[in-house]
């Protein structure tokens, strides 16, 4: 930044010094005492001729070192010398004009010699404002977060950027006055050279302007993608096109992501729901296997007071046996589907929370909910299956969300805290309704919803199932600000340190 702010102090007007100012009416004054005394040393020679040629090379100096003022005044100290010394001559006719075409040569001289050093010192500006600009251009250049690449109308590299160095993986040096398709794949590489003529030839834009996603080559030959916008610039009768790169990896790992989590977690909704299918089927089945086997005992019983050796006796204690393992087998289904897909690992219970929240508040922000994390600190590291444990967090919060509907304040917070027994506790409050005391203490039981047609009433089961088969507890209360607080605990920690 420094560099950028020293560049741009292009205003600056430099004063000048005394002793600039002083110095050439001195030295001025030094050559007409030399040109004086050379004069006068070549006096028997000279005679009356020359008296004032050897002061001309005075006022030359005067005016090359200080313009026309010590010009001026060296002009007029040799007239005073020369005649002072020369008086005896100025009787003549010739050194009169000598003296009067010297003047005149003076004041010419003072004026041309400043225009002189006033242009010299015009284009010394400029020129030191051109470097600046340059340097401030470069600055600017270095500066900017994006790749960027200037070629010519050929295609030959002008300029590259750091961040396009960054980029792909080639000097600034390497490149310039390279031909700009060794960065680009086939088959772009080999085609633009005459994507160029032919621009050239027709001027038909196809690119310039128009942001688009190219694919990159890096020195090693690996690719990129990249969007890719291209803006044309003249400079006199040159052409030159400069593209902005704004690299995409990044982003497309984050989509690909999503994309895996959203894969992952339709997965485990659907094995959720199948498991808390089959362990509604088995508390519903429950009973009326154990009726089927209660009145085949009763009927057994009855049989074999009348007929103790009847064969029907056997197929009856069959039965029964048969009815007992029908609800034995939907048990060992449920709890398969619940606990057998377990993959636990340490995971960051606050990373884990900002994923699922990238699905769990899809629409929310439309909904005009606005939403605040928070998570002390202390508390982070967990030993979970991170897809289950995401499942109800998104859970917690489109049910928040929904509940916030037809409220006036929509504030949904999360919060992450030590909770008892020294656990991980992830609260989700709402500022909804608060939970309706007709089912207050099934909450969590499959099948109830004050939903309607529009709530299956099995993702707080599915969510109870979840934590408590991870050691857990998850529970609801009322918001003192108004609404529901979900909490829910997992164990802290490694899985060897015991939790
Ligand atoms: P569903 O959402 O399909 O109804 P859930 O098991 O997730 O099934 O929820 C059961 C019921 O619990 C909901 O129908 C709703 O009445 C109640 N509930 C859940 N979360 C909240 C909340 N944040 N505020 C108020 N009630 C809630």
């Amino acid at each position: 930044m420094e560099r950028l702010w020293q560049a741009m102090d292009v205003t600056t007007v430099e004063r000048p010094s005394v002793s600039s100012v002083v110095m050439p009416f001195v030295v001025g004054s030094l050559a007409v005492a030399a040109g004086g005394v050379l004069r006068l040393a070549l006096d028997p020679a000279l005679g009356d001729r020359a008296v004032f040629l050897f002061f001309v090379p005075a006022v030359l100096i005067a005016t090359v070192t200080g313009g026309w003022l010590p010009a001026s005044a060296t002009t007029l100290l040799s007239l005073a010398i020369g005649y002072a010394e020369f008086g005896r001559y100025g009787h003549l006719a010739s050194n009169q004009v000598d003296a009067a075409v010297f003047g005149v040569l003076g004041i010419a001289m003072a004026v041309g010699g400043e225009r002189l050093l006033r242009s010299q010192a015009r284009s010394r500006g400029l020129a030191r404002h051109v470097i600046e600009r340059q340097a401030q251009l470069q600055s600017i250049l270095d500066t900017v977060p994006n790749p960027m690449v200037v070629i010519d109308e050929d295609g030959l590299i002008e300029s590259f950027s750091p961040a396009a160095e960054r980029l792909f993986n080639w000097s600034k040096d390497e490149v310039i006055g390279e031909n700009v398709s060794i960065l680009m794949p086939s088959p772009e590489h080999e085609g633009h050279d005459s994507f160029l003529q032919r621009y050239a030839a027709t001027g038909e834009r196809r690119v310039i302007g128009v942001p688009r996603v190219v694919v990159g080559r890096r020195k090693n030959g690996t690719h990129f993608s990249a969007e890719l916008s291209i803006g044309e610039t003249r400079l006199g009768s040159r052409r030159f096109f400069t593209g902005f790169f704004q690299d995409l990896t990044e982003r497309e790992a984050a989509a690909e992501r999503v994309q895996t989590l959203q894969t992952e977690l339709l997965q485990i909704s659907r094995l959720s729901a199948m498991g808390e299918m089959a362990s509604a089927l088995a508390h519903e089945l429950n009973q009326p296997l154990s009726a089927i086997s209660n009145y085949l005992r009763g009927g057994e019983r009855l049989l074999r007071n009348d007929n103790p050796h009847s064969p029907a006796l056997a197929a009856m204690d069959k039965a029964a046996a048969q009815a007992l393992r029908a609800g034995e087998i939907i048990r060992r289904l449920r709890d398969f589907v619940v606990r057998g897909e377990s993959d636990r690992n340490m995971e960051s219970l606050r990373q884990l929370t900002e994923e699922a929240s990238a699905l769990g508040l899809i629409g929310a922000k439309e909904l005009g909910v606005t939403t605040r994390f928070k998570a002390d600190t202390g508390v982070d590291e967990v030993f979970v299956d991170k897809v289950q444990i995401q499942q109800v967090v998104i859970n917690l919060m489109r049910n928040a969300i929904d509940a916030m509907r037809e409220s006036e304040r929509r504030e949904l917070r999360v919060t992450l805290s030590v909770g008892p027994e020294n656990m991980a506790m992830l609260s989700v409050a709402d500022s909804g309704p608060g939970i309706s005391p007709r089912i207050a203490d099934q909450l969590f039981q499959p099948f109830v919803t004050t939903k309607g047609a529009q709530g299956m009433g099995v993702g707080l089961s599915i969510s109870r199932t979840i934590i408590e088969t991870h050691g857990g507890r998850i529970w609801a209360e009322p918001n003192p600000e108004g609404g529901a607080i979900f909490r829910f605990t997992v164990p802290m920690g490694n899985p060897k340190g015991g939790h």
